[in-house]
């Protein structure tokens, strides 16, 4: 089984965080749609599984794309691929774009699963951010998703916006909740290089997040998220029922999966490949049907380090069976960087493997770091 992540580079204005590959030109839209097609015509039939579980177009903004042009990049992958088992179909999606015509054309396309990046129901805080869509767009396009029969909804929200008190983190949880969505995914404001927001705060235009503030509403959210009936499933992702984004934990257990349009990467068990990252070149590319790709081999390091990066993100945590199938050089390594955190109680040690604990999630990249293998 594979998945397939097509990335639709195009968004109609930069929010402020931002460092995806995207542009707020739409002008090559339709080349796009194009060239996106061609890679399919020239990756898939040498791409080794034919089988698919998940496809999801992410981005930029997919949901920029009509039902139509998602319904034409569907008909080239089944021309190739078993999409017949195809369990979950996401496309992300902003508010603004998910108006009742929309939402209609996209219920007559193969897309099951909506991802919409709500972030704030906030005023103040999607100004801060340079969002497209206003708090009232946020509420309304969730319950016209419902009437629309959209039952697989997931959310985002950003927490640790400068000037977001703990309280308005609490009400923006809670307007959340009222809405009992399936599946959510919430992420501490990053300050990512060659953004606005790094600019703005460099320049003394922003304050920097408050990390006090922001430990303190992930602790909100992990207490809030179990009242209102979430498993806590990984680091930024909480779902209802075990209705887990597969297409994600799919990335996370190291399944292969194919990634088309610009900047996409692919990981094929062995090799980790990317597209070059700029519109105009991917598109020249494709009409020439040249591909313009980058290969890198994994090592078995490099490998290791991956799995330890998402694994432990996850509840599962790093599986002792797994530990066992490693090269002993690095099943040693593990145990031995493991063993402080489990004297201190950030890491459990269960008869299948080792989770952080809920005191460790809050340190998991400073653990996952260290439990690393640098050469
Ligand atoms: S809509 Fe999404 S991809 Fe586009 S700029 Fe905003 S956060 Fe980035």
């Amino acid at each position: 089984m594979t998945g397939i992540y097509i990335h639709v580079p195009f968004c109609k204005q930069a929010c402020s965080y931002c460092n995806f590959h995207f542009s707020t030109s739409l002008r090559l839209k339709d080349d796009m749609v194009e060239a996106i097609i061609r890679e399919i015509h020239l990756r898939a039939p040498n791409w080794p599984w034919q089988a698919v579980d998940t496809i999801y177009f992410g981005g930029g903004t997919p949901s920029l794309l009509s039902g139509l042009e998602l319904s034409r990049i569907y008909d080239a992958l089944s021309m190739y691929f078993d999409l017949s088992n195809v369990k979950e179909s996401t496309l992300e999606a902003n508010p603004d774009d998910l108006t009742p015509e929309k939402l209609k054309s996209l219920a007559d396309s193969p897309i099951n699963r909506l991802s919409i990046g709500i972030q704030s129901f906030i005023e103040r805080d999607l100004q801060y951010m340079n969002r497209a869509h206003t708090s009232e767009e946020a509420h309304k396009c969730i319950e016209d998703a419902y009437k629309m029969g959209f039952d697989q909804l997931t959310v985002d929200l950003i927490y640790g916006v400068p000037g977001l008190t703990s309280a308005e983190w609490e009400d923006n949880l809670n307007n959340l909740f009222q809405y009992d969505i399936p599946h959510l995914s919430c992420y501490a404001l990053t300050v990512e290089p060659k953004t606005a927001l790094h600019h703005q705060i460099k320049t003394g235009k922003s304050d920097p997040p408050d990390e006090a503030l922001v430990a303190d509403q992930f602790q909100t959210l992990q207490t809030m998220s179990e009242h209102n009936g979430y498993e806590h499933y990984e680091i930024s992702n909480f779902a209802k029922d075990k209705q887990y984004a597969r297409h994600n934990t799919s990335y996370w257990f190291g399944k292969p999966y194919l990634g088309l349009g610009p900047s996409a990467h692919s990981y094929d068990g062995q090799h980790r490949q990317w597209n070059v990252a700029n519109n105009p070149k991917y598109i020249k590319s494709m009409q020439s049907r040249q591909l313009a790709i980058e290969t890198e081999y994994l090592s078995d390091a490099d490998r290791y380090n991956e799995m330890v990066l998402c694994r432990m993100r996850t509840m599962w945590g790093m599986n002792k069976a797994d530990l066992e199938g490693l090269s002993e050089v690095f099943s040693k390594h593990f145990l031995q960087e493991v063993k402080p955190y489990i004297d201190n109680e950030k890491v459990i040690e269960s008869a299948d493997g080792y989770q952080l604990s809920r005191a460790g999630k809050l340190l998991a990249d400073k653990i996952t770091s260290d439990l690393f293998y640098i050469d």
